[in-house]
Formats: C-alpha cells, structure tokens, sequence
C-alpha cells in the first residue's frame, strides 16, 4: 500500500518503521524543518541541544525497542540502578534508590531510612501510599484528592509525590486524573525495582528521528497537510497547504489534537469527538554552560525550587528541567537563565564558584496534554476504514511521553495493516 504519514514526531516515525518494514511505501510528511516533532534537537548559539531534556525510564520498552530497530540501542546512557540524589536548600543531599529482591512496593523503603527530606511521619505515610497505589482510584478523582484521602501530608507530597509525578505528568497534583498518576506510580515506582532507572540519549534527539525517517521512501519536511481526500467512505490522501495532492490508499495522521481537528474539519464526522478537550501545559528547559564540572554527577532533582531536575548532559554542560511551567514560559530568556543559575548555586556551593559562561532557554508552551479527570483518549481507527489516527496524546494507557507516542505509532501501524488485509482484494482490482 501507499501510505501517507502526516506529522514526522516519534508517533509517526514508529508508525514509519512498522509499515516500512511490512513493505508498504510509505511517504512521511512534516510541517517543520526537523524530524522528532517535540522528541528532537536544533543549534543554539553553535551548540547542537535537545528541546527539552527527554529522559526514558526502563519500562519504556516500546521506546527501548524503537532505539533498538534502529541499531541506536548504544547511543542510549541507563542508570544500572534505579537511584536518585534529592536536594533542598541548606541541606545536605539525601538519596533514593531502589533495593532489588524485595516485594515491588516495598524496593525503596531501605533508602528511606536516610532520607533526609521525609520524617518519620511522612515516610510512613509514603510507604502506605505505595501500598495503596495498587488499588484502583475513585472515578474523576484528582491525584490531590487520593493523596489527601489516603493520608498523605504536605511532607509526603513535597519531599516524595511531586518529585517523580509532576514531571512525569506535566501537571500540577490537583489537576491530574488519580489514575493516570496511579499508572505511573505502579508503572515506575511500586513495581520491577529495575523499572524506574532513569536513562537519555548520548547524541541529539535528533539524530534518532533522522535514522527512523530513513526508513520512509519518501520523506517531505516543510510541508504542511490541510486536509483529506475523502469521498465520505474511505480517503483517497492529503492536501497540502501549497495546494498539491498527495494520492494514498491510507493515511495516519499523528499530530496533536488541536491541528487533528483543523485538518478533519467536522472530526465528529470521522467517529473522533472531545478533541477540544485537551488542554496543555509548558515545559522549560535552561542550558547552562560553566568553566568546568559542577552540579550533580549524572543528574538530581531538587524540592521546593522551579528547577525540577537538573541534569550534567555534558562536564560543565548542565540542563535544569522545569514543568508544568506556564508561569515561566514567557519570561525572557535572560530572566531564566539568572533563575536557574541562582537556585544551582543554592543547593550546590561549587556552581556558584564556576563561570557561567552562557546559558540558554528553549521552551514548548505546549509540551503535553493534561491528564485531567475524565479526558478521553481516541484509540488508532476512525470511521473511514483506511484513516488512523496517532500521537502520544491517543488512548495508550500512558502519559504524553516518547513511550506513548511510540506505542501510538505502532497500534496506528496494525490498524492500517489490518485495514490493508481487508481492502487487498479491493487494492488488487485497482492496481493490477
Ligand atoms: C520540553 C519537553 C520535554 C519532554 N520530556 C520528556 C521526557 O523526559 N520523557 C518523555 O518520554 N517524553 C517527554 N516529552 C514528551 C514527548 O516529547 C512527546 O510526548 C512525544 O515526543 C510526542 O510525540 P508525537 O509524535 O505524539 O507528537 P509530536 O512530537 O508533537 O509530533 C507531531 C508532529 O506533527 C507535525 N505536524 C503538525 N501538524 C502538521 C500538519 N498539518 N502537517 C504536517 N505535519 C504536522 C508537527 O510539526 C510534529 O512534528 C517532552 C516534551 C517536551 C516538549
């Protein structure tokens, strides 16, 4: 088959492989200049960086495969054990790591033992919400509001919760689905004890993009799809917005929702509804570069500062990860370069004895949809049988990160196999 993939992000580069290597000829089209969508990297001020840094954890497998399809599987850097180094202001650093051969909930309790951040109280209150996230939450119930329910106090939630959640959702506690959270906190924290190590890619995001996009026989950048061809049963391929027509026997399109809905124009018309539903939040990223080494090893989180985690992606080259940033995706660049500086040097006194000597900002207004309570996520089909849809934010079971998008690409690519095996009679009588 000829298949057009409108959207060249990690949801559609898998969807690319997938139908490639079934022997479909699939043309890939992107809006932009790059390929990876929000999973890729660009040059600022002569240094190639990422937009944003993407970590993956260990049961990100199908993103773990991706990499790994593409002969990459090298180029990615995993902790060997899940550990993280915590930080607060005048404070001494205290860590958490997980301890294999006990009962899932139970592999990070030994590092709680000499986890400044939580007294007493709090860590057993923390240990009781790992237990208690194995049950099921109350419908359009907030992670805040299972929290409270389950006894968690301010300690608990600042000094544990919304260390790993609220970056790993994008999102504030209050806002987030309790299950969505719940799947995280299973998923990562209160399962395989080897499942939260934390991992990243040693070259530019975009390198991985570029190596999928190979694998398309034809890949257009800077062009921008407008619509379908459809007579009303099946679609016939795209309209670009230079007017030219791009013929397929299916089409997925795996862009976020907003542009989904401009494209189908009536999406209800095509079985998709609620897509005026998601709302996003920001993420901003700053990329400091100093005189020499300072800050954490690999990487930290710290509590109670806009800086979430911070990462040494290079000696000397740290990136501040700050989420569910809405406040501070507008400020100038300068404002947050002196912002994440500041609160280094407050947690690490050698940061504030090493020379800046540039930083820089990137920021995505519009990281990741929102979780909320009671979104609901459309799977792969639609109502024409030859157009799917993809894209981290479709019904995955994951929050909007490189593992849901890769799974979206890949459950797009068996619906459209699966719709190929249907329409091969069809297809023969039209191509001979
Ligand atoms: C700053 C930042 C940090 C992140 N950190 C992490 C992390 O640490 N770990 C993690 O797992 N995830 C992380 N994520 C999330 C992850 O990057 C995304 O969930 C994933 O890459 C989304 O992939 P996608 O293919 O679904 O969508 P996108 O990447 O949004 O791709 C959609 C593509 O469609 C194209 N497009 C849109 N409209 C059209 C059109 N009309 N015609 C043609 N093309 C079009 C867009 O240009 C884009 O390239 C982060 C995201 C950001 C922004």
């Amino acid at each position: 088959m000829r298949v057009v993939i409108v959207g060249g992000g990690l949801a559609g580069l898998a969807a690319t492989c997938r139908l490639a290597d079934q022997g479909h000829e699939v043309t890939l089209v992107e809006r932009g200049r790059l390929l990876g969508g929000k999973a890729t990297s660009f040059t600022v001020e002569g240094v190639e960086v990422d937009n944003g840094q993407h970590v993956h954890l260990d049961c990100c497998t199908d993103y773990l495969d991706f990499v790994d399809a593409l002969g990459m599987s090298d180029q990615l850097w995993t902790q060997p054990r899940f550990q993280v180094t915590v930080l607060r202001r005048h404070a001494p650093s205290s860590r958490l790591r997980a301890t294999r051969g006990l009962p899932a909930s139970l592999s990070l309790l030994p590092s709680f033992a000499l986890y400044a951040p939580l007294g007493t109280a709090a860590k057993v209150q923390v240990a009781r919400g790992l237990r208690a996230a194995s049950r099921a939450s109350e419908p359009g119930e907030t992670f805040g509001s299972w929290l409270r329910r389950h006894g968690q106090g301010h300690a608990a939630i600042a000094g544990f919760w919304e260390i790993f959640v609220v970056p790993a959702l994008n999102a504030g506690l209050d806002e987030v689905d309790a299950a969505a959270a719940l799947f995280v906190v299973r998923t990562a924290l209160a399962g395989d004890p080897d499942a939260a190590r934390i991992g990243w890619s040693r070259v530019p995001l975009a390198r991985i993009a570029e190596a999928a996009g190979r694998r398309a026989h034809t890949v257009r950048i800077r062009t921008s799809v407008v619509s379908l061809v459809d007579d009303g049963v099946s679609v016939a391929g795209v309209r670009c917005a230079d007017g030219e027509t791009i013929s397929a026997d299916a089409v997925v399109l795996a862009v976020p929702p907003a542009r989904l809905a401009t494209i189908l124009g009536d999406a209800a018309a095509y079985g998709l509804t609620g897509l005026d539903a998601f709302r996003t939040r920001a993420i901003v990223d700053v990329h400091l570069w100093f005189d020499a080494p300072c800050g954490p090893q690999e990487f930290a989180a710290v509590i109670g500062s806009p800086v979430q985690w911070v990462f040494q992606k290079q000696p000397g080259y740290l990136c501040c990860s700050l989420s569910a940033a809405d406040g501070l995706v507008g400020r100038p660049e300068s404002e947050l370069v002196s912002l994440c500086h500041a609160e280094l040097a407050a947690v690490w006194p050698e940061v504030a004895s090493a020379r800046l000597l540039r930083g820089a900002a990137t920021r995505d207004p519009e990281a990741t949809f929102i979780p909320a309570p009671g979104l609901r996520r459309p799977g792969p089909a639609t109502s024409r049988p030859n157009l799917v849809v993809a894209g981290a934010w479709t019904a995955t079971g994951w929050p909007a990160t490189m593992e849901s998008a890769v799974r979206s690409g890949r459950a797009a690519a068996r619906t459209v196999a699966a719709s190929a095996r249907a329409a091969a009679p069809r297809l023969e009588a039209v191509h001979g």
